[in-house]
C-alpha cells in the first residue's frame, strides 16, 4: 500500500479499495476513464496511477451528484466522495482488483474539465509512436506506461540499495565535457566564452569514473545518462541511461563477482532469476558456436566447424574458401523445409552478406541437396555426424570469410530456431582487443581505448586480447566492461595501436595519462543499459516504452519539437555561423 496523504482530494487510491472497506467513507480523485449511463444509474471507472474503481451516482440518493455526472467525459480530472458498497451479485468484476466492490458516491468536484484526447486512454487500438509521443502525458496515463514506469523506478531503487550496501558511492561526473571515445559520433555544445571550442557531451562517464579511481574513491556508481549520435536505429537512442561502476584493486573475477549477484537481486523485482553463478563462453567459441558475441543460447542450434570434415573435398565451393583461409560452417534444425523456404534462407543469406548457402535435407539414403553430387559419401556423413542431423533435418551450410560465415549462420540460427522457454544469461570474455575497421584503414578497440590489453604487446595489435567482458542477457548485450590501462605505458601502446600520434594522445588524452602517472590502482568496472534491462522485464520490444520521455529513432522529439532552430542573436553570441541553406529563426 502506499500512503495517499490523505487530504482534501482523496483518503484512498482508486485503485487499492478492496472488499474490507465495505461501508466506510472514502474519497478518491483522479481521471475519468469511461462513463457508463444505465437504468438511471451512471456508472464511472475512475483512474489512478494504482488502478481503476467503478463509481456509481444514484439518481435518488445523490441527487445533484447524479445530475452533474451526466455530463463528465472521458479524461476530465475528479474527486469523489461516497460510501464502499458491495457490488450485487452478476456484477462483480474477477478481472478488476477493485472489482468486488464500488463507490456509491454522495458528492463529486469536478477538478478539470478534459478536450477530447487525440486517442483513447481506456482502448488499445494502434496509435502512431508519433503521436503517441506527442501526448506522451496522455500516452503516459496508460495503465500499461505507468506500470512500466514504476517497474523502471524499482529497478533503480534496488540498484542503489544494492550498491549501497556494498559500500559503493554514487558520484555525479559532468555532462558537459570533453569528447570520451565510446565508438559513436558526440554531441557537440558550442561555448559562448571561448568561441569557437565546444563541449561534448559524454558518451559515457569513462574516463570520469577511472579518475574517482585514480582518486581513491574505490568503488563507484552512478545511474548516469550517456550521449551518442548514432543513426537511427530501433533499439537505440540519442541520450540512455547508464548503469555505470568502476572498482578499485579488482580483475576481471572480481567485477563478475559483484555482478552475479546484483543482477540476481535486481533483476528479481521483475521476477526474474538469475542463476547464482552465471555461464561464461569465449569470444572465439561464442562466434563460431552462435555466429555472434551476443548469443541466445535459448536456440538449441550450434553451429558447427566442418573445415576438417571438407578439408580433401572436391567441391570448390568448400575447398576454394578453406585455401584462401576461410571457412566452412553450418548446423542442422528439424522443421519443414520446402524448396521455397531455402530459397528464402538462400536470398537472405547473401542479403547478409555471403556468397551463397548450401542445403539440403537427411534422407534415410543420405542428404537431398542441389550439392549431393559433388561431395563423396564420406563428406555427407562426416557433415551429418559434425551438425548432429537427424533423418528428416535440415542443413545449412556457408563457406566464407570467417566473419562472414559467423555472421549469416548467427542470423539464419534465430531465423529457423525457437528458443525455447526461460531465460538465458551468459558472460562472454577473452575478447581480441582490437578489430580491423576496413573503412578507416585502422585498428578499432572492440571495448574502447582503456580496456587492459594482455598478450604481447610488442606482436602485432591484432594478436592482442583484452581484458573485457560483456553480460547477455536472451541474445541481447546488456553490460559490458573491463579491466584497464592503468599505467601510461600500456595506455600509450593501445593509442599507438589505434594509430594515434604521440601529440594527438597527449591532445585529447594528456590528462588521463598524467593522472596515470600518479599511481594509479589497478582498477576495472562495467556499464549496463538500463533502458534495455527494464525493457527486457517489462516484456516490451521498444526502449522507448520504458522511458518517460523518449526521442522518436530519427532524434526528433514530437512532444517539444527538439532539435529546434535557435535565434540569430543566440547563434552570434557563441561565434556559430550557419552554412548558407541551414535553417535559422
Ligand atoms: N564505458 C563503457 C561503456 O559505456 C563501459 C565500461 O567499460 O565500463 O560501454
Amino acid at each position: 500500500m502506499t500512503d495517499t496523504f490523505d487530504n482534501r482530494y482523496r483518503s484512498a487510491w482508486c485503485g487499492e479499495v478492496r472488499a474490507e472497506q465495505v461501508d466506510t467513507q472514502l474519497r478518491v480523485a483522479g481521471w475519468v476513464h469511461r462513463r457508463r449511463d444505465h437504468g438511471g444509474l451512471i456508472f464511472i471507472d475512475l483512474r489512478d496511477r494504482e488502478g481503476l474503481l467503478q463509481l456509481v451516482f444514484h439518481p435518488e440518493d445523490a441527487t445533484d451528484a447524479h445530475a452533474a455526472a451526466g455530463s463528465l467525459r472521458a479524461e476530465d480530472v475528479v474527486s469523489a466522495t461516497g460510501r464502499v458498497v458491495r457490488r450485487e451479485e452478476g456484477t462483480v468484476n474477477p478481472n478488476l482488483p477493485t472489482g468486488e466492490v464500488e463507490l456509491a458516491v454522495s458528492d463529486f468536484d469536478l477538478l478539470a474539465d478534459a478536450d477530447t484526447p487525440p486517442f483513447q486512454i481506456d482502448e488499445d487500438d494502434p496509435v502512431s509512436e508519433e503521436l503517441r509521443l506527442r501526448y506522451r502525458y496522455l500516452d503516459l496515463r496508460k495503465p500499461a506506461m505507468s506500470e512500466a514506469l514504476v517497474l523502471r523506478a524499482r529497478v533503480v531503487s534496488a540498484i542503489r540499495r544494492w550498491f549501497d550496501d556494498a559500500g559503493f558511492l554514487e558520484v555525479e561526473t559532468p555532462t558537459l565535457t570533453r569528447s570520451t571515445p565510446e565508438g559513436a559520433r558526440d554531441y557537440l555544445v558550442p561555448s559562448r566564452i571561448a568561441p569557437g571550442s565546444w563541449y561534448a557531451l559524454p558518451q559515457s562517464p569513462q574516463i570520469f569514473k577511472q579518475l574517482l579511481m585514480i582518486g581513491g574513491l574505490e568503488r563507484y556508481y552512478q545511474i548516469a545518462r550517456c550521449y551518442r549520435d548514432e543513426s537511427a536505429r530501433a533499439d537505440r537512442l540519442p541520450e540512455f541511461t547508464q548503469l555505470d561502476v568502476e572498482m578499485s584493486f579488482v580483475e576481471e573475477e572480481d567485477v563478475i563477482g559483484v555482478v552475479d549477484p546484483l543482477l540476481r537481486e535486481v533483476l528479481a523485482v521483475g521476477g526474474v532469476e538469475v542463476p547464482e553463478a552465471i555461464d561464461r563462453i569465449t569470444y572465439d567459441d561464442s562466434m563460431l558456436r552462435y555466429g555472434t558475441d551476443r548469443p541466445d543460447r535459448r536456440v538449441p542450434i550450434e553451429i558447427a566447424d566442418l573445415g576438417e570434415v571438407f578439408a580433401a573435398s572436391e567441391f570448390k565451393v568448400f575447398s576454394g574458401a578453406l585455401a584462401a583461409g576461410g571457412v566452412v560452417r553450418g548446423f542442422s534444425v528439424s522443421g519443414e523445409f520446402p524448396r521455397s523456404r531455402f530459397d528464402a534462407l538462400t536470398e537472405r543469406a547473401q542479403r547478409f552478406g555471403a556468397k551463397g548457402l548450401v542445403w539440403g535435407v537427411v534422407e534415410p539414403d543420405g542428404w537431398r541437396s542441389p550439392v549431393a553430387k559433388f561431395l563423396s559419401e564420406d563428406e555427407i556423413a562426416g557433415l551429418i555426424e559434425a551438425t548432429g542431423a537427424a533423418e528428416g533435418d535440415a542443413i545449412l551450410v556457408v563457406a566464407d570469410e570467417a566473419p562472414t560465415a559467423a555472421r549469416v549462420l548467427g542470423d539464419l540460427r534465430l531465423e529457423v530456431g525457437e528458443p525455447a522457454p526461460g531465460h538465458d544469461f551468459v558472460w562472454v570474455v577473452d575478447f581480441p582487443m582490437f578489430g580491423w575497421d576496413a573503412e578507416l584503414g585502422r585498428w578499432d578497440a572492440l571495448h574502447h581505448p582503456f580496456t587492459a590489453p594482455s598478450g604481447d604487446l610488442d606482436a602485432d595489435p591484432g594478436t592482442w586480447r583484452s581484458r573485457g567482458y560483456d553480460i547477455v542477457w536472451n541474445g541481447a548485450e546488456i553490460g559490458g566492461g573491463s579491466i584497464r590501462s592503468s599505467t601510461p605505458e600500456v595506455q600509450s601502446k593501445v593509442f599507438t595501436a589505434l594509430g594515434l600520434s604521440d601529440e594527438e594522445a597527449r591532445e585529447r588524452f594528456g590528462f588521463l595519462l598524467d593522472a596515470l602517472r600518479y599511481g594509479a590502482p589497478p582498477h576495472g568496472g562495467i556499464a549496463f543499459g538500463i533502458d534495455r534491462i527494464v525493457a527486457l522485464l517489462a516484456g516490451r520490444d521498444s526502449i522507448r516504452d520504458v522511458i518517460a520521455f523518449p526521442k522518436l529513432a530519427s532524434g526528433f522529439d514530437p512532444l517539444t519539437g527538439a532539435p529546434a532552430p535557435v535565434d540569430e542573436a543566440q547563434l552570434r553570441e557563441l561565434g556559430v555561423q550557419l552554412r548558407p541553406g541551414s535553417q535559422s529563426r
